[in-house]
């Protein structure tokens, strides 16, 4: 059953999201849109590198994932939270997570545990796991360095 769970994770969200199972899904804070699909697979908005037309700097032929997920997190679909959620700041990915199943580590808890060093702190949301799953969060989006979303 363990190893059922990937392959049907992977059999949903592939033809969707184009899902690369990293095994913290995140696509709740990004308007639905996987991070893992930008070619540096940036967790916590754009390089900087965006060209003028909205293309990515390494694949001039797609726009850039996180102009799609800053557009779709305005998405009337749920109308507020992906928006809010788009600000908090993603904790580094956990590669020995790869081609596990997100769906479990939500559950077992383990796409939660932040990596040694990380200082970012949890926010609790008791009326929502989801938002519980994110670290920081951001209010004033103005405030980040250059480079990360606005
Ligand atoms: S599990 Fe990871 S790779 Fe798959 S859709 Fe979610 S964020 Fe993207």
């Amino acid at each position: 059953m363990k190893r059922l769970i990937p392959l049907f994770e992977h059999a949903v969200k592939k033809p969707v999201w184009d899902c690369r199972m990293c095994g913290q899904c995140v696509l709740h804070s990004t308007g639905m849109t996987c991070p893992m699909t930008c070619p540096k697979t940036l967790r916590n908005g754009p390089c900087g590198g965006v060209r003028e037309d909205g293309g990515c700097e390494v694949k001039p032929e797609m726009t850039c994932v996180w102009l799609k997920a800053e557009r779709r997190s305005h998405s009337p679909i749920n109308p507020g939270r992906w928006e809010a959620e788009l600000n908090h700041l993603r904790p580094p990915v956990n590669n020995q997570l790869k081609d596990t199943s997100s769906w479990i580590n939500l559950l077992s808890g383990a796409d939660r545990r932040a990596p040694a060093g990380w200082t970012g702190e949890i926010v609790e949301d008791s009326a929502d796991l989801l938002v519980g799953a994110a670290l920081v969060e951001i209010d004033d989006p103005s405030s980040l360095p250059e480079g990360f979303h606005s």
